[in-house]
């Protein structure tokens, strides 16, 4: 019989938003007249750009003509958008990047999850707490993370907890890691690092020989300029870091599904034997082997939101978003809840009244209220006695929520 990879059942019950949906529905069939409102999960709720939909138009266009048809793309990416990419995402920031160091995908978390594959199984990781679940699932699944223990943390996995006491700034680890998650705008706190904070991070990594893995996907959302969009606007990221991105929060690609990782090709990792050896070819033959490239459709409309209007109305979408994270917070606030992130970032990390637990705040408030929100310790135990609402909703959804909340808080 064939054998199971068992590091698959060490997982603990289902991915998080598996288990909200099935409290959702239940919620739902138990109580058919309440309109649900989600502040939920991290899915956007309004439509493509228009000039990413006439670009994907034309593309499909393309597809019914035998001189412009595209079969199988090049597995990193066509040019036409990895140009675009480094043209506007990296260039005006003096940074500067290859196209052979660019990877278009199908999303990060395909990428933040598959990362791994090229990493030896026995590389120790760090992450901050609570954080996005991708990171941890995905490193149980290769064997990285030991035991799950009574605490709810993994017994080989170091933990940089992210609280309300250290303002959700994660404190250097005072070992040697290898392998460092971090994620800024932050998902779920909403929080960020400042450049002088990120590069305490770079700083640790270029003198462990540290690998950071760098999630950017929220990079649209900062307001604030000493927030940096990139982990290479700090000196040397480029020998220690790989850099996530993503379409899907920025433009509303969650159903089209485009990112892109950044591998510089002086990011090196090495072997039992000790040789130094860069990542980016080793990726670059994992792709090709196991990825047949996102469909040229799709890359034209992810090309379409660096034309000017398709900034313009990227940026108005992004807006509206922020819009409603603040109009959320100021309300939230008023109500008497402590709010944190909603500046640079599409999410609220708030604290659960009196200390009580996360999952029993968004039971009450799913029953109370019929707002679906999600429980902080769902992203690790430092989120326990915090619940994340998101942005991402529709103004007016936005606003009843809001005043339900209100009523019911009072
Ligand atoms: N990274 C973070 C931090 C996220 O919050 C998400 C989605 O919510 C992703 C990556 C996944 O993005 P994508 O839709 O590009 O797969």
């Amino acid at each position: 019989m064939a054998l199971v990879n068992e590091n698959f059942l060490k997982l603990p019950g289902n991915y998080l938003f598996k288990d909200i949906a099935k409290k959702v529905k239940t919620f739902k069939v138990t109580h058919p007249k309440t309109k649900v409102i989600s502040l939920g999960i991290g899915d956007v709720t309004q439509p493509l750009a228009p000039a990413v939909i006439e670009a994907m138009h034309k593309a499909v266009d393309d597809m019914t003509n035998k001189k412009t048809f595209h079969g199988y793309g090049p597995e990193e990416g066509y040019q036409f958008l990895v140009e675009e990419i480094i043209k506007n995402d990296y260039a005006p920031r003096n940074i500067y990047i290859e196209p052979g160091e660019v990877f278009v995908n199908d999303g990060a978390k395909s990428d933040t999850g598959n990362i791994g594959d090229i990493l030896n199984c026995d590389n120790s990781i760090g992450v901050t707490d609570p954080i996005y679940p991708v990171y941890i699932d995905s490193n149980v699944m290769a064997g990285r993370t030991g035991d799950l223990l009574n605490d709810g943390k993994w017994s080989n996995v170091t933990y940089f907890p992210c609280l309300e006491e250290n303002d959700f700034i994660p404190q250097l680890p005072d070992h040697r890691v290898d392998l460092i998650y971090l994620c800024y705008p932050n998902n779920p706190t909403g929080t960020t690092l400042t450049k002088k904070e990120l590069k305490k991070w770079v700083n640790y990594a270029l003198e462990n020989d540290t690998l950071i893995l760098f999630d950017a996907a929220y990079e649209a959302y900062i307001t604030e300029d000493d927030v940096p969009h990139s982990i290479y606007e700090i000196k040397d990221a480029k020998k220690c870091a790989i850099e996530f991105r993503s379409f899907s929060k920025t433009a509303g690609f969650t159903g089209v599904r485009c990112g892109y990782t950044v591998i510089p090709k002086k990011v090196m990792a090495s072997t039992l034997n000790g040789e130094k050896t860069p990542l980016n070819p080793i990726w670059d033959r994992r792709q090709c082997t196991k990825f047949n490239g996102t469909s040229y459709i799709t890359q034209r409309g992810a090309a379409a939101t660096y034309t000017t209007e398709g900034k313009e109305q990227v940026r108005s979408t992004i807006d509206y978003y922020m819009n409603n994270a603040h109009t959320m917070k100021a309300a939230l606030e008023k109500s008497g809840l402590k709010v944190f992130g909603g500046v640079n970032s599409p999410y609220l990390w708030v604290k659960t009244p009196n200390d009580t637990p996360s999952w029993k705040f968004f039971e009450e408030i799913l029953y109370e209220t019929g707002i679906v929100t999600t429980p902080g310790v769902g992203f690790g135990p430092s989120g326990e006695g915090f619940i994340r609402l998101t942005s991402f909703g529709n103004y007016e959804d936005c606003l009843e929520a809001l005043d339900r909340l209100a009523t019911w808080l009072k």
